[in-house]
Formats: structure tokens, C-alpha cells, sequence
């Protein structure tokens, strides 16, 4: 009669009523043998702990994932922070970034606040043990009623990520669960586990290409910037069974030392936890490297966030691995050999390792995490604050004091991407309403931008927009003087990988300044001609416009002679259509140019080009998940196809173009099996030379991969068993042949980086490699990027500049050893000298004006070899038009 009453009482109803517990809801233990949890399931508990948590939980659902999957964060915090959410938020933010803030007021909000942590699982899809562990941390928040769970959630603001990679995770699963009773049971999937950037999805932090990782860099970087932020993920099983902070050495400079410490702190609660719990096999301070790539939980130091890592040891997936005395060892950094040491008192003895195990001490590393936030929050608040007053300071009084992007730039489109880049990971920057000079005497004109250094993510900034040297020291170097490998690049320069210029300058800019609020977005103009219009050929969005007129049939021009303003390169637009040049003008920011006469001699006609490229198994090839993202992006319609397909032949009745992205000779022909999904690569390395990047790392270098062989595709044993036999992989004589037939009837191979070496191995090309054979004292360049000249009357390299960057990354350089040379062609150079621009370089004489990209004629058709990854993670823009400039007429 009176249900009005009631409703007070409600809430309080909720928070009696008996929450649903994991293995109620799904019907088995998390973590049991042979048992995962579909994400759709977990998605779906995720809901019913929400209506059942009394106010306690919330489920945030970002977005779509690239598979359309949804993209969870979820919050868990006690009633009456949840009701003041937006409140500590902006006490967070306050924190973060102190500016104007006394001492005072800092120690105000310290008081009040609540410490934000965030934890993330599994974004390396077969290492799944965080995302089967998340519904019971949440569970156990919700449910266990003593002081500690009561303490967390009075204290903490809890942002649990229960899967950072929804995608993979359902490949997964149905994966494991179509081969469970097979003999491959266990075996990883035999392609990417996001559909483009497989395991490099944790190389796109700073870049942010994937949907996954928008998501990521709003929470960590603009939203919530959390005080801590922990990504779970596992490694290879034969070492320690799960590796806690702090990162060993060698450590990468520029963040606040507090960060450094706070990460041995909480390293230090987990691995105590472990102890306490009775789990054998935790490390600290081993195997991972503190200068990482710019991945989520090793860019977050410089965002001023204790960014840290846990690795767990590998089951095959949800069945269990037994693990001989004798098959467990060290040989990683601070880990010699597999006996204890301090930093790993208490070694696991072997046996059975099942993924509850897994999930057992990954449970206890993440509540540890909380734990300590819980009882130390004002500390970890106010170290915020100082943290961030002090980088800020750092910034004011350091040198240089301010990056500027001027508004003149070889690619002024890619410099806006850049900014919004920037933006993205919440730097601060200001735009020039006016033109300006700076004291050394340089002119910007107006709309140039200016990135102050006196800001909380300072470090951050120096790394992004100034050139960077890797450490050549003890820590890099064996004790024999070889060149120990950097866990990833050696430099993660994203203006170089854009082709941005960058002024750094020491003295304070005088200008007028606005703080950029929004995402820059530029719209192109459509100047009304009788007699076309001019699309500048230097601009990587030209093709994308080009792309969409080709869409509407428009017939396009290029040039090739440069004459009258016109570079070659330029697209040539027929007047007419201007309706819908004004849509892509818009779409692409590109400007359509008014053509000033007519041009009839010096151009050629352009068209659309049949693009195939080569995908094969095996774990994927990451490189060719990244180029079908840029090939997306800029709207080039291509076909992936398989071995079947191609040794079938007669590809060029269907195809103008193939293309074979990085990749070993061994892997293309499947002589040797390609590396697997590199989770199963393992804390090998270390101090140790060629493939020392550990488990986390993937990006091994393809020479490396194909050392490393015997694991996926073809390969018998290894983590993952042997492979189904529908997906072992590779072209034989038979795909070889097909490819040979090919350019000689007229196609065109492009190759990318380590592929080079397949059109110059087994299709004859008069090509060679100079670097091989150099051990690493003679030659060592890990990703870095190295000078070049470009030969920008060649089409290849029409709307490049005349010198610029490339990215080295176990790539070759190149000489002509055909006797008969006519028909090759040296698009690019290395420089002459003081090659190295960022990162590390030893015996540059080996690489100095050696040949970086070449088009050799063969038959009827042509090869090239792009010597370098051009196409990068979908990061290096500054080289994107030599591939695209293969890809048209
Ligand atoms: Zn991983």
C-alpha cells in the first residue's frame, strides 16, 4: 500500500542481500584445469555484482572494442566515496597537476581524498591468468567483511580493468576450448590476438592507434591519472613464477625519483604478501628492465603514476604444465641462475603449475596493491602532489625549457596528428594566436604550438619531442663488451617517427598563448578552378583524399617534372565534382589548390592499383596487422591472402601489387616455423645477448624470431603444442615459384625491412646485404633512428624530403651486386656520417651511404626492398609515402 516507504530502506536491503559469488555464476572455481571464463560471461557478472554491490560498484563501459566487443572499467569504492566520485576525482586531478596550488591546500586535499588505483589483465591475450582472476578480486572487495576488504574500500578508489584486450580474450577462449581433448590442446591461436596489433598492442601507449588503447590513455592519463598502476600479465613458465616491481636496470632518467621508490614499495607489500600466503617463486627487481618501451605500465612513470608489472609464470593456458627441477632456471637480469637470492628467497620447486596458481598469486599482488594504498593513502596522495610540483619545477629551471612545433612543416597535417597525440596523453599545449620569435631569432607564424617544459609530465615530454640517446654503460653491455639488447626500441622519439620538426629552445617564449582545449581539427579548402586542383603530394593525407576520389571514379594525374609550383608527387584533380571535394577536403584537411594553367607534358596518368598482401599463421605477423591498419586508415583497398592462394598462381591476373610485410625468410617459406604468439618466449635473456626481451617483449627482432623457431606454426612441442595442421604455414617451393611468375609477368613485390631478404635469397634480386655477418661489437643498431637521404625525383619517394629519418630495427643496408645494374634503382641512403639521430648506433662506417631502400627491375616487373620498417606500429608516418607511393600508379 505505502511502497514509497520503503525505498529509503532499500539500499540497505542491497547491501544485506548475498552477492553472487564466482563459482556460483559460472559454474566452476576460476583458474580451475581446463576451465575459462568467456568474456561475454564476464561481462554479464560484472552486472549482477553491480545491482547486488549496495552502491559499492560501477560498471563503466568504455566502448567498443575493434571487434565490437565492450571495453570495461570498472569502479569499487565504498558507498559514500561512489556518491562523491566526481568530487575525489577532482581532488586527484588537483594533485596531479598542482599549479597554483600552496603546499597548504595540497596537504588539504591529501587529507580528504581517496588513493585512485588502477589495475589492468591481460592485454597479451594467452596470458590469461589476470582476466580469470578479476571477477574474484571484485568478488572478494564486495564480499569479505573484515577490516582489511572494509579498509580498501574506505580509502581506495578501486578502477579494475578486468580485461584489457576483450578481443584476444574471446579468440582465446573458443580457441582453448575448439582444441580442449585434441592433441593441441593448450596451443596458442595460430593468429593475432587483436586484429592488428597482436601482442604489439602494448606498444601503442603513446601513439594510442587501437580503440583498447583510447580507452586506456583516457583513464590513466586525463580522467583519473590514479596514484598507481599495476598491468598483470604472465611469461615464459621456466623461470620465477611471477615476477613483482621494481623494474632492474637499467633504469630510464626523467621521471621523479619518488615514482622509482614507490614501485620498490609496493613491490615490496606484494612480494611480502605472497610470502605471507605461503606462494613460492616471486622476484623482484629482475628480468624486466627499467628503460621498457613506452607501453601503458612503463610510460605511466613519466606520466608521474607508479606504472608497474607483474609477469606470472605459463601454464598452457587453462591445462596444466608440469615443470622438471631440471627445466627451471635463470639467466635473466639479477637472475643468473635459478637458486635464491634475496630478491627470490623462496624458488618454486617444480612440479604441476596450473593456472589457479596463477591466479593465486596474481590476486594477492593486486589486493596487496590495494592494501598498502589503503593504509598509507595520505602519503601516496601528497607524494602525488610532490611528485608532480617537482617535475614541474624541474621543467621551469631545466633547459631546454619549451618544445616548439612550428606551424611550417614539411607534413603540416601529421604535425596536427602529432599534437592530438600529445593531447592525448594530457600534455599541456599552447597555440600562437600570433606570429612570434623567439630570442635566438627564429619566426613561427601564428597557429605554431608551444610545449612548455615547466609542466607535471615534463619527462614525459623530453622523451616524445627530444632527441634521445640510449645508455651505452654497464648495465648495456655484457662483460665481454657486447651490446646487451634494450628491452624494446632504443628510442621512442615520436616526433622523429612522424617527420614533425621540433625546435627545443632554452630561453622562455614570448607569445601570445592560448591553451589548446580540444583536438586540433583541420578542414581543407576547395579554391573554385577552370582548371583543377593541386593535391601537395608531400602530405600522407593526399593519398587518403586520392583514395576517396578513386572511390568516385575521378580520374587523377601525378607529376613527375617539377615546374610552375608543381612538385613531383603532386596529384592533379580535373575540375568538376567540387561538391564532393568539398566532403573530402573536410574529411581529410587537405586543401584542393587551384591549378594555375593547364598541364599536359611532365605527368602521368594515376590510378588505383590491385593490392594483395601476404598473411600467414604461425602467431601472426604483427608487422602485417599494423599495415593493414595503415592501409585502413588511408582507405587503400587490398586483399590478404594466404599460402593456398598463392601457390595456386597466377596472381597476376588478380593483382598488381604484393606485398610481404617484415618477416624472416624462413617464416615466408615455412623451412623454419616462425616464432609463436610471443607470450611463450619467456624471460629468456636478460644479460644474455639477441632476444634478451623477455616475455612481455614480442618485438624480437625477426632474426631473432626465426632463431628462436621450433615454437609455433609447424613446430612439434614448445608451450603451446603443436599447431593444427590447417594452419602451419609457409609459401614452399610451390608459393616461391608463384611469387617469381609473378613480377616476371609484371608485379610488383614489396618488401618490408627483414622480407628483403626473401626476393634477394630466393628470386634471384642482385642485392646484398652488407651487415650480415658483423657480430655486435662490429655493428649494433636496435631501434633507432638513423639519418637518410631520399631521392625524391624517384617515384617511390615522390613527397619525401630530400633528407630525413628512417627507423632501423634489425634491418639491412644494402649494396647492388647484379653485374648488369640497369633497372635498379637507390630510392634511399643512410648519411655519411653522424648517422644516428636517436637511440643507439655501434660502427656506423658499416651502414654510412650504404643503399636503405632499392627498386630492381626482374622481368617484366619490379621488386622493392624497403630496408627499414616504414610502416611501423603505425607510428612512423614520416616514411608512410614510400609505401603508399608503391601502391598507385
Ligand atoms: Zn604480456
Amino acid at each position: 500500500m505505502r511502497p514509497l516507504l520503503l525505498l529509503p530502506f532499500l539500499p540497505a536491503l542491497l547491501a544485506a542481500q548475498t552477492i553472487t559469488s564466482p563459482d556460483q555464476f559460472f559454474g566452476f572455481r576460476l583458474g580451475s584445469d581446463k576451465h575459462m571464463a568467456r568474456w561475454d560471461k564476464i561481462v554479464e557478472y560484472y552486472g549482477v555484482l553491480e545491482k547486488q554491490s549496495g552502491g559499492r560498484m560501477k560498471v563503466i563501459n568504455m566502448g567498443p572494442t575493434s571487434e565490437g566487443n565492450p571495453f570495461l572499467a570498472v569502479v569499487i569504492t565504498a558507498p559514500a566515496n561512489m556518491q562523491k566520485l566526481e568530487h575525489y576525482r577532482d581532488i586527484n586531478l588537483k594533485l596531479s597537476d598542482p599549479r597554483g596550488l600552496t603546499e597548504q591546500q595540497a596537504r588539504a586535499f591529501a587529507e580528504e581524498g581517496k588513493a585512485v588505483i588502477l589495475q589492468s589483465m591481460s592485454m597479451h591475450a594467452t596470458e590469461i591468468g589476470g582476466t580469470q582472476m578479476a571477477p574474484e578480486l571484485a568478488f572478494d572487495l564486495l564480499n569479505r567483511k573484515d577490516e582489511e576488504a572494509r579498509r580498501i574500500l574506505d580509502n581506495v578508489i578501486f578502477i579494475e580493468v578486468p580485461c584489457f584486450n576483450p578481443d584476444g580474450e574471446i579468440m582465446v577462449t573458443d580457441w582453448y576450448n575448439k582444441q580442449l581433448g585434441t592433441p593441441y590442446e593448450g596451443s596458442n591461436p595460430p593468429w593475432l590476438y587483436q586484429k592488428y596489433a597482436g601482442h604489439d598492442n602494448n606498444r601503442d601507449a603513446f601513439q594510442t592507434n587501437i580503440p583498447d588503447s583510447k580507452y586506456m590513455a583516457k583513464l590513466l592519463f586525463t580522467e583519473w591519472k590514479p596514484e598507481a598502476y599495476v598491468d598483470h600479465h604472465g611469461m615464459g613458465p621456466n623461470q620465477a613464477r611471477i615476477f613483482l616491481p621494481p623494474y632492474a636496470e637499467p633504469v630510464r632518467p626523467m621521471a621523479d625519483p619518488i615514482v622509482w621508490r614507490e614501485l620498490a614499495w609496493y613491490g615490496a607489500q606484494m612480494a611480502d604478501k605472497e610470502e605471507e600466503a605461503g606462494l613460492s617463486g616471486a622476484i623482484n627487481n629482475a628480468v624486466y628492465s627499467g628503460w621498457g618501451h613506452f607501453g601503458f605500465h612503463w610510460i605511466t612513470p613519466f606520466h608521474n603514476i607508479a606504472g608497474m608489472l607483474t609477469e606470472s609464470a605459463a601454464s598452457k593456458l587453462a591445462s596444466p604444465l608440469y615443470l622438471d627441477p631440471d627445466q627451471l632456471r635463470g639467466g635473466a637480469r639479477n637472475m643468473p641462475t635459478y637458486d635464491a637470492e634475496t630478491i627470490f628467497p623462496n624458488p618454486w620447486p617444480g612440479g604441476w603449475w596450473h593456472l589457479r596458481d596463477i591466479v593465486d598469486r596474481q590476486k594477492v599482488s593486486a589486493w596487496a596493491t590495494l592494501d598498502l594504498a589503503a593504509r598509507n593513502r595520505e602519503t601516496i596522495l601528497f607524494n602525488a602532489y610532490l611528485k608532480a610540483k617537482r617535475q614541474t619545477e624541474r621543467g621551469a629551471a631545466g633547459k631546454p625549457s619549451a618544445y616548439l612545433v612550428s606551424a611550417i612543416q614539411h607534413d603540416p597535417l601529421t604535425s596536427v596528428k602529432f599534437i592530438n597525440k600529445l593531447l592525448v596523453q594530457g600534455i599541456e599545449i599552447q597555440r600562437a594566436g600570433k606570429a612570434f620569435s623567439t630570442s635566438n631569432g627564429m619566426s613561427y607564424p601564428a597557429g605554431s604550438f608551444v610545449v612548455s617544459m615547466a609542466q607535471p609530465k615534463m619527462g614525459l615530454i623530453r622523451y616524445l619531442m627530444g632527441r634521445t640517446f640510449f645508455p651505452d654503460n654497464y648495465w648495456t653491455r655484457e662483460k665481454d663488451g657486447s651490446p646487451i639488447r634494450p628491452y624494446d626500441m632504443a628510442t621512442d622519439t615520436m616526433f622523429e617517427y612522424m617527420g614533425v620538426r621540433v625546435d627545443p629552445v632554452d630561453e622562455p617564449v614570448e607569445a601570445s598563448l592560448e591553451v589548446v582545449k580540444e583536438p586540433v581539427r583541420v578542414v581543407g579548402e576547395v579554391s573554385k578552378s577552370s582548371n583543377g586542383y593541386v593535391l601537395d603530394g608531400r602530405l600522407n593525407d593526399s593519398f587518403r583524399a586520392a583514395n576517396l576520389l578513386f572511390d568516385k571514379n575521378v580520374s587523377l594525374r601525378r607529376v613527375d617534372k617539377g615546374a610552375k609550383g608543381l612538385r613531383p608527387g603532386d596529384f592533379l584533380v580535373p575540375p568538376g565534382n567540387e561538391a564532393d571535394l568539398q566532403t573530402i577536403a573536410r574529411e581529410t584537411g587537405v586543401d584542393f589548390k587551384p591549378l594555375a594553367a593547364a598541364v599536359a607534358e611532365g605527368v602521368h596518368n594515376t590510378g588505383r592499383l590491385r593490392i594483395a598482401m601476404y598473411q600467414r599463421y604461425g602467431g601472426g605477423n604483427i608487422d602485417e596487422g599494423w599495415t593493414r591498419f595503415v592501409l585502413e586508415e588511408f582507405k587503400f583497398p587490398y586483399k590478404s591472402i594466404f599460402d593456398p592462394e598463392i601457390k595456386a598462381g597466377n596472381l597476376k591476373d588478380k593483382y598488381d601489387v604484393l606485398i610481404i610485410p617484415n618477416d624472416s625468410t624462413q617464416a615466408i617459406t615455412g623451412e623454419a616455423p616462425p616464432a609463436t604468439a610471443p607470450a611463450a618466449g619467456g624471460g629468456r635473456g636478460g644479460r644474455g645477448g639477441a632476444g634478451s626481451g623477455a616475455a612481455e617483449g614480442a618485438a624480437a627482432p625477426p632474426a631473432a624470431q626465426a632463431a628462436a623457431g621450433g615454437r609455433g606454426a609447424g613446430g612439434e612441442g614448445g608451450r603451446g603444442g603443436p599447431t593444427p595442421p590447417e594452419y602451419r604455414t609457409g609459401l614452399g617451393t610451390q608459393g616461391v615459384n608463384a611469387i617469381r611468375e609473378f613480377v616476371q609477368k609484371g608485379g610488383t613485390l614489396v618488401t618490408f625491412n627483414a622480407a628483403t631478404a626473401f626476393p634477394i635469397d630466393r628470386l634471384g634480386i642482385g642485392v646484398r646485404n652488407v651487415l650480415t655477418g658483423k657480430t655486435t661489437k662490429e655493428f649494433w643498431c636496435p631501434g633507432s633512428t638513423l639519418k637518410v637521404t631520399f631521392d625524391n625525383t624517384n617515384p617511390i619517394a615522390y613527397g619525401m624530403p630530400a633528407k630525413g629519418l628512417a627507423l632501423f630495427l634489425n634491418s639491412p643496408a644494402f649494396e647492388i651486386t647484379a653485374q648488369d645494374a640497369e633497372g635498379y634503382e637507390t630510392v634511399a641512403r643512410y648519411a655519411e656520417r653522424e648517422v644516428l639521430e636517436s637511440g643507439w648506433l655501434v660502427g656506423e662506417e658499416n651502414l654510412a651511404r650504404k643503399s636503405a631502400v632499392i627498386s630492381a627491375k626482374s622481368g617484366e616487373g619490379r621488386v622493392v626492398l624497403i630496408g627499414f620498417p616504414a610502416q611501423h606500429r603505425a607510428q612512423m608516418h614520416s616514411t608512410y609515402k614510400l609505401v603508399f607511393n608503391t601502391l598507385v600508379r
